[in-house]
């Protein structure tokens, strides 16, 4: 068996892997820029405060603003309706932990040891946001209500994981989930958690901040509160469908609901559909009482306002339903990005224009920093002030314990692997925004140069692998979730 390790430190004269040899048979590639930091030569609005909202397990087509049917987000259609929203931004990994760790530093997964799976703690020697925001001397608060994301120390007692660099980071969660007994904190205590902690640091006088906070909801098990069933579906009855699914024994995905979600019998997919919509809805909702706290102090004068999420759910797609981290179609990875100065004329857009520019979580964290006029290390995203590059790449990649399941974007098109046929598809954004129909062998030369941008960006992380540091593992984590009778199953 090939380790996680051992996969990483594979040399060049080794066999390929079958994902990059498949790619590079006949093919002539087109030149493509690899994602790469310019540096910071732009001048950059400054703003006093910058608030950084995030929410699990939410797919972008799911808002509002980004086109859905159903009333899910007003809060968030309004803050899209004042600002800049990215079309195309894409998660770097389809799940929590490398996914945040790559918003926290502006690198890949790959550059940070935040893989394989799920369970890896951003090492400390990783230079995140919150740092670099801390050493300017501007107060950083974090609310997280997703276990996986929970404050660890090393043995010296210093904050480890997602958690370094902030002076108060409030990961109290004592509500257990059904099915999974892992521990979260719905949106109403998230928000009030928030909002004390705002208050403690304004009685201190302080106005300048730097704030994350990351809703959990979306996550399945999907239970939304009533209110939230009645606000989206009149009388709060639940749509139907004719169809059946089967009721799943693991925590996978593929071909059924997965066990952690299966409510009782049910197994008609609309329903989950429906509360999956229901719990973004009263997410919405408490993100929107945020706001208004933020608002009626004038918090939100000379605050950027930057809203994203981790990754997305299958929900039919591809024959995966109510699961992430699976696979790397579009509906796993693909995330919103609104960005929103609400005090602020000395921006590059108008209220309500909308990117097709690729953008990715790469780009929070120089996002930020340039928001807040502070330098920081050169990393691989770039800064939205600034707005996005017209060229480039990036990689959505699933680096599971079994092996790297990659994709690749360069904005318009995606190339992504299938580890179930071995094969890439080439998709197109525009057209075919649900990946259903493989453009491959219609265009193969595009296919390619996606493909060995990609393999280019893999040789170089795996060289720096090579002389990486060991990677840890959240072992009082995983003691904690065998004790709840968690199987370990890397599904968060
Ligand atoms: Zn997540």
């Amino acid at each position: 068996m090939i380790g996680a390790m051992g996969f990483l430190s594979r040399r060049r004269a080794e066999p390929r892997p079958r994902w990059l040899t498949r790619a590079l048979i006949g093919s002539l590639p087109i030149p493509l820029a690899l994602a790469c930091s310019p540096g910071s030569e732009q001048p950059s609005p400054r703003f006093e405060r910058v608030i950084l909202l995030t929410c699990d397990t939410l797919r972008a087509d799911r808002l509002g603003c980004y086109g859905y049917e159903r009333s899910t987000t007003p809060n968030l259609d309004a803050l899209a309706r004042g600002g800049l929203t990215f079309e195309h931004a894409f998660a770097s990994a389809p799940m929590t932990t490398p996914a945040v760790s790559s918003v926290m530093t502006g690198r890949l997964p790959r550059e940070i040891g935040a893989v394989p799976g799920n369970r890896r703690v951003l090492p400390p020697e990783a230079v995140t946001l919150a740092e670099v925001i801390a050493a300017a001397g501007i107060p950083t608060l974090a609310v997280v209500s997703n276990w996986i994301l929970h404050e660890r120390a090393d043995e010296a007692g210093a904050r480890v994981g997602v958690a370094q660099g902030f002076d108060v980071f409030d990961d109290e969660m004592e509500r257990q989930e059904r099915n999974r007994g892992e521990f979260e904190r719905t949106a109403r205590p998230t928000t009030q958690a928030a909002i004390s902690r705002l208050e403690e640091l304004l009685v201190q006088g302080d106005e300048r901040f730097f704030l994350w906070v990351h809703y959990q909801d979306p996550h399945g098990p999907y239970e939304p509160p009533p209110g939230a069933l009645r606000e989206l579906f009149a009388g709060g009855a639940l749509p139907r469908s004719a169809e059946r699914l089967a009721l799943g024994t693991s925590s996978k995905g593929a071909g059924q609901i997965p066990a952690y979600q299966a409510l009782a019998e049910e197994r008609d997919p609309e329903v989950y559909r429906a509360l999956y919509d229901a719990e973004i809805r009263h997410f919405d909702a408490e993100l929107g009482r945020l706001l208004g706290f933020l608002r009626a102090r004038g918090l939100l004068d000379d605050a950027l306002v930057l809203f994203t999420s981790d990754h997305g759910e299958s929900m039919g797609e591809h024959d995966h339903w109510f699961c992430h981290g699976e696979n790397v179609f579009r509906e796993q990875v693909s995330v919103p990005l609104i960005l929103s100065a609400p005090g602020s004329a000395a921006v590059h857009w108008k209220p309500g224009e909308r990117s097709s520019a690729l953008a990715g979580q790469v780009d929070v964290f120089p996002t930020v920093l340039a928001a807040l006029g502070l330098e920081g290390p050169d990393v691989r995203g770039v800064s939205l002030l600034a707005g996005a590059p017209a060229e480039r790449i990036l990689p959505q990649d699933l680096f599971s314990p079994k092996g790297l399941v990659p994709a690749v974007s360069d904005g318009r098109h995606r190339a992504v692997w299938s580890a179930a046929s071995e094969t890439w598809a080439l998709y197109d954004l525009e057209a075919d925004p649900l990946e259903t129909r493989d453009l491959s062998s219609e265009d193969p030369a595009r296919l390619a140069a996606l493909v060995e941008a990609h393999a280019e960006l893999h040789l170089e992380l795996n060289r720096a692998a090579l002389e990486g540091s060991d990677l840890s593992v959240d072992v009082e984590g995983e003691g904690r979730l065998r004790a709840l009778g968690y199987s370990g199953d890397e599904d968060d």
